[in-house]
């Protein structure tokens, strides 16, 4: 017998809302929300209507949603004044990349100068860091 697990995610129950969450932007695309556990004073989790998995998931046909992401990213920015002193978009994809919730998501930061684009941990940093793989 085969078993489909039809449960839905944190991401895809706060699309519906089914779970709550602070809201700050939706429309026929996207849904966005603040993080939970904020990073940066502005951290604002935009998500796709579609439920993609990550990065790796996305196709040709998503278009819609992918570029509706970046709309709703430069006007969350300005919704929360921070699109003059700067932010930055982020989406995590897979284990080494730290995505948590297989729902791709993007993470809008901002609202302080914002540090290093990654920071490796120290027994990498001690390697060759930088060597092409
Ligand atoms: P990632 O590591 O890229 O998968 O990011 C997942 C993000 O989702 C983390 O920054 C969490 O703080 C955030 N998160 C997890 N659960 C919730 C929730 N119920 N509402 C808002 N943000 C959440």
């Amino acid at each position: 017998m085969i078993f489909i697990n039809m449960s839905k995610n944190i991401f895809e129950k706060i699309r519906d809302g089914e779970e709550p969450s602070e809201i700050v932007y939706k429309d026929e695309y996207v849904t966005a929300f603040h993080d939970i556990y904020p990073s940066a004073p502005i951290h604002i989790l935009i998500i796709p209507n579609k439920t993609i998995t990550s990065l790796n998931d996305i196709q040709e046909e998503d278009s819609n949603y992918l570029s509706n992401i970046l709309l709703a990213a430069k006007n969350i920015a300005k919704q929360f004044n921070i699109h003059e002193s700067g932010y930055r978009l982020i989406t995590n994809c897979g284990s080494d990349g730290g995505q948590e919730i297989n729902y791709l998501h993007f993470h809008l930061l901002g609202g302080l100068k914002l540090g290093k684009m990654i920071s490796l941990p120290k027994s990498e940093k001690k390697k060759q860091a930088f060597r092409r793989l």
